[in-house]
C-alpha cells in the first residue's frame, strides 16, 4: 500500500488493526499503537479499508490516525519513558514465614525456605539502600518492607533498624502486611509515623471470605484483627491501602467490601485507598478455574458503578491490556500506573525504574510474583548493581508476531513470566480477555454514545 502524501509516509496497515463488524451498519475500528477508537459506517469502511481508495477524502485521515512505522513507534517509546516519574525502591524481605496461609499466595510454591535475615545481611541491605536511594533521590525513592509477612514479632528489630534509616536518609518507608500481628509494632509506628508513607493490607470481601481465603494461623479471626489495625493506623495518621484480591469464588463479594469501607467510614476518609485487584496464575500453576480475568472483573464493576454508584477513593489495580483503551473511555477507576510505561505490559518490563526485592538470602528478585522463587532471581547481592533487574528493549520492536498484532500496543508481548513458559498461553489469553472487554465494556460504551449523539460514528479522541 502506497504512502498517503502529507502523512510522513504513513500508511494504513489494515492487518494491524482490530476490527469488528457491529450491529447499526458500521465496524468498530481500534488502533492499539495510537490508542484510537472509531465507528466507521460501512460504506466508508469499504471505500477506505477494504478497497484502500487512495482518494477517498477520509482516506488520508484515517491513515493519519492509524498509520505508525517501527520507527514512529520507537520515538513514541522513548518519549513516554522520558515523560515517565522515575523511582527508586529497596524492598527488604527480612523472611519468607508468614502467620497466614492464604489459598493464593504467590510463595506457597515449594521452594526451600530461608531463615529469617540476620544482622550481617540486614547491614549489607542497608548499606546498599543507602547507596542507591541517594544516589538521585526523588521523592519518590522508598525504603519497603516486604516478605513472607514482615510484622512477625521476631522482626521487630528489623522493622526498627528500616525505619531508623528511612528517618535518617528521609525517604518513606512503606509495608506490605496482613495485619494480623501488628500490635506488637504499635509503638514503633507511632513513633515513626512522620517517616511511614502507607501500610498496604488486603481485606478480601466480608468476614466470612477473608477468613476463608485468608485463614491465620494464629488467630480464628483475622478479618476482625485486621479492621481495628486499620482503623488504629488510620488514628495515628498513617494512609492505609486497602486491597479486595478477587477470584471466581469472591466476585460477588465486591459490594460487601464496599459496605464495610462505608460503615467503617474509609470511602471518606482522605488517608485511605481502596484498591481491587486480581487473583492471577502468571506462571501457569493450575489455579486457573478460580481465576477471573481482566475484562470480567472490569465488567462487574461497571454493572456496580451503575448499580450503587462507588466510591471517590476506589481505584483498580489489576487492569494491564485493557487499560490504555478503558481510560480513553472513562472507565479506568482512577488505575493509577505509576511504573509502567505505555508499549510495556506492566510496571517490571518497563525499563525506567529501580525496583528490587531482596530476601535473607541476598537473593534479588524485580518482579513481585517471583519473589521467593530462586530459579526466577534476578542476580544476587554480591553483584548487584544500580540497574541490576532493569529489563531491557521492548516486545513491540523485537517481535515482528507482536508488531503486527491487532492488540499489540496493548499487549506488548504479554507477562514476561508467563511468556517464559507458554507464549501460546499469552496470545490465547490475551486475545480472549480483549475480545471479551471489546464485546462486554466497548460495544456497549459505543452504544450508549451513538444513542446518546444520535450519530452513526464516534471516536474516542
Ligand atoms: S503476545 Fe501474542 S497477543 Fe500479545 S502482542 Fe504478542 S502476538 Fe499479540
Ligand atoms: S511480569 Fe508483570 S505482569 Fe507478569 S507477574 Fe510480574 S508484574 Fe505481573
Amino acid at each position: 500500500m502506497a504512502p498517503v502524501p502529507g502523512t510522513s509516509g504513513a500508511v494504513l496497515d489494515i492487518d494491524r488493526l482490530y476490527i469488528r463488524r457491529i450491529d447499526g451498519g458500521a465496524y468498530l475500528v481500534i488502533d492499539s499503537i495510537s490508542n484510537s477508537l472509531d465507528v466507521v459506517p460501512d460504506d466508508t469502511f469499504r471505500d477506505v479499508f477494504v478497497d484502500c481508495n487512495c482518494d477517498s477524502k477520509y482516506y488520508g485521515y484515517y491513515a493519519k490516525r492509524y498509520g505508525t512505522t517501527h520507527e514512529g513507534l520507537r520515538r513514541l517509546i522513548e518519549e513516554d519513558l522520558e515523560e515517565k516519574v522515575k523511582t527508586t525502591s529497596v524492598i527488604i524481605c527480612p523472611s519468607y514465614r508468614c502467620n497466614c496461609c492464604c489459598c493464593y499466595c504467590y510463595q506457597q510454591s515449594g521452594a526451600p525456605v530461608l531463615g529469617t535475615m540476620d544482622e550481617g545481611m540486614l547491614e549489607r541491605i542497608l548499606g546498599f539502600a543507602r547507596e542507591i536511594l541517594t544516589d538521585g533521590v526523588t521523592e519518590h525513592n522508598n525504603l519497603q518492607l516486604f516478605g513472607g509477612e514482615p510484622f512477625l514479632p521476631e522482626n521487630e528489630w528489623i522493622v526498627k533498624a528500616i525505619l531508623e534509616t528511612c528517618r535518617d536518609l528521609k525517604v518513606p518507608f512503606i509495608a506490605t502486611s496482613n495485619l494480623v500481628q501488628m500490635d506488637a509494632f504499635r509503638r514503633t509506628l507511632y513513633v515513626y509515623r512522620g517517616y511511614i508513607a502507607r501500610i498496604c493490607t488486603t481485606i478480601d470481601g466480608d468476614r466470612d471470605t477473608h477468613n476463608r481465603n485468608r485463614p491465620s494461623k494464629v488467630d480464628t479471626d483475622p478479618f476482625s484483627t485486621v479492621v481495628e489495625n486499620i482503623d488504629y493506623l488510620l488514628g495515628i495518621g498513617i494512609r492505609v491501602n486497602v486491597a479486595f484480591n478477587v477470584d471466581r469464588m469472591s466476585m460477588d463479594r465486591i459490594s460487601s467490601f464496599l459496605d464495610i469501607a462505608e460503615t467503617k467510614g474509609w470511602t471518606d476518609n482522605p488517608l485511605v485507598s481502596l484498591e481491587i485487584g486480581r487473583v492471577d496464575d502468571r506462571l501457569l500453576e493450575g489455579c486457573a478455574d478460580g481465576i477471573v480475568s481482566e475484562s470480567e472483573l472490569l465488567e462487574s464493576i461497571i454493572a456496580l458503578d451503575a448499580e450503587r454508584g462507588l466510591p471517590g477513593n476506589i481505584r483498580l489495580a489489576f487492569l494491564k491490556a485493557t487499560e490504555p483503551l478503558a481510560q480513553a473511555i472513562g472507565l479506568g477507576f482512577n488505575q493509577k500506573e505509576w511504573g509502567r510505561s505505555r508499549y510495556y505490559y506492566c510496571w517490571a518490563s518497563t525499563p525506567s525504574d529501580r525496583i528490587m526485592y531482596i530476601d535473607s538470602g541476598g537473593n534479588v528478585f524485580r518482579c513481585t510474583y517471583t519473589v521467593g522463587r530462586p530459579e526466577l532471581r534476578v542476580c544476587s547481592l554480591d553483584v548487584m548493581r544500580p540497574d541490576s533487574g532493569m529489563p531491557t528493549g521492548n516486545v513491540l520492536l523485537e517481535d515482528d508476531e507482536c508488531w503486527s498484532c491487532s492488540i499489540g500496543g496493548y499487549c506488548s508481548g504479554g507477562c514476561m513470566n508467563t511468556r517464559r513458559i507458554s507464549k501460546k498461553r499469552v496470545c490465547e489469553e490475551e486475545r480472549a480477555n480483549f475480545d471479551n472487554f471489546v464485546d462486554r465494556v466497548v460495544i456497549p460504551w459505543v452504544r450508549n454514545k451513538t444513542e446518546e449523539r444520535g450519530v452513526r460514528s464516534v471516536s474516542n479522541v
